[in-house]
């Protein structure tokens, strides 16, 4: 049984991931949440998590809640993770990390940090069918220049950044393929298309888990290509899929999800 400590544990993913893992066989040893959050000493039990008899602790008890972990599942904030990473890499802990939003150097910090170190899997998706669509897309770079492409993503009104880590990720690989050299994010007043610009155009309402829209418009036709996630637990049965794979690698490095479903590493 392959037991981990939750970090976020009382965050909308976090108690995602605490209710896939325990009907899929996972052992919770360890939670973790804010320095502020107010149920920081009872048990998740008592803060109605799930039916486990297990403390939830701040990060300046993370020792105490990794103790007993195979794996460092979290899903925070990007301050969180460069304070609690060390202490993770420190206690040699296998790592499945999620967070969004970093600064471009903050994710290279906390890599060169890991890379050496321990195996870890970092992913700002963890679905995997948005990793297919990830994969699709890489057929564009057989499309004439006049195919125009927009990605339109939509989330709940809690979500904190913008654009989605995946709609960057997106961004990214359609930005190599086809040779984009700006970013628009939004258009108002007289704005019309240039050539180098890719749309990445974001939505925050309501309760939406995440849809990813790619747009791909030529002059007489196009196509789109749409991801919607029906709830958080995609992201949860990814990253514990992720937990599974983590477990058998003996070389540390920041693998990706991708890394995951080809099966490489070990
Ligand atoms: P959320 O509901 O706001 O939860 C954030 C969690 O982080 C809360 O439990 C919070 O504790 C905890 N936290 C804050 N500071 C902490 C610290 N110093 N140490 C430990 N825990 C701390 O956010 P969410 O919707 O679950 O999303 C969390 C992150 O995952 C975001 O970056 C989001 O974009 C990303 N995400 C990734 C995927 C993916 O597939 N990779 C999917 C969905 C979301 P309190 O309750 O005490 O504040």
């Amino acid at each position: 049984m392959i037991r981990i400590c939750v970090a976020g544990a009382t965050g909308r993913m976090g108690k995602t991931i605490i209710s896939e893992a325990v009907s899929r066989g996972f052992e919770i040893v360890g939670a973790v949440a804010s320095p502020n959050n107010p149920g920081l000493g009872k048990t998740l039990r008592e803060l109605g998590i799930c039916d486990i008899d297990l403390p939830l602790h701040g990060p300046s008890k993370l020792r105490e809640a990794l103790e007993r972990a195979d794996v460092y599942v979290s899903f925070t904030t990007p301050e969180a993770e460069l304070s609690n990473i060390p202490e993770v890499v420190n206690m040699n802990k296998r790592i499945v990390m999620g967070t969004t939003g970093f600064a471009k150097e903050q994710l290279e910090k906390l890599k060169s940090l890991v890379s050496s170190k321990v195996p870890a899997v970092f992913a700002p998706n963890f679905s995997l069918s948005m990793n297919l669509m990830l994969k699709m897309l890489k057929s564009l770079v057989h499309l004439p220049e006049e195919y125009e492409i927009s990605i339109v993503e939509a989330h709940h009104s809690g979500k904190r950044d913008a654009p989605s880590g995946t709609a960057l990720s997106i961004a990214n690989l359609i930005s190599a393929l086809r040779g984009y050299t700006r970013v628009v994010h939004g258009r108002e007043g007289v704005s019309p298309r240039i050539r180098d610009e890719l749309e990445v155009l974001s939505v925050r309402a309501g309760g939406i888990p995440g849809i990813h829209e790619v747009i791909i418009a030529g002059p007489y036709d196009m196509i789109s290509i749409r991801h919607t996630s029906f709830s958080r637990s995609a992201f949860a049965l990814g990253a514990l899929y992720a937990v599974e794979w983590v477990m058998k690698q003996e070389r540390p490095g920041v693998y990706s999800i991708d890394d995951v479903l080809s099966g490489s590493g070990g």
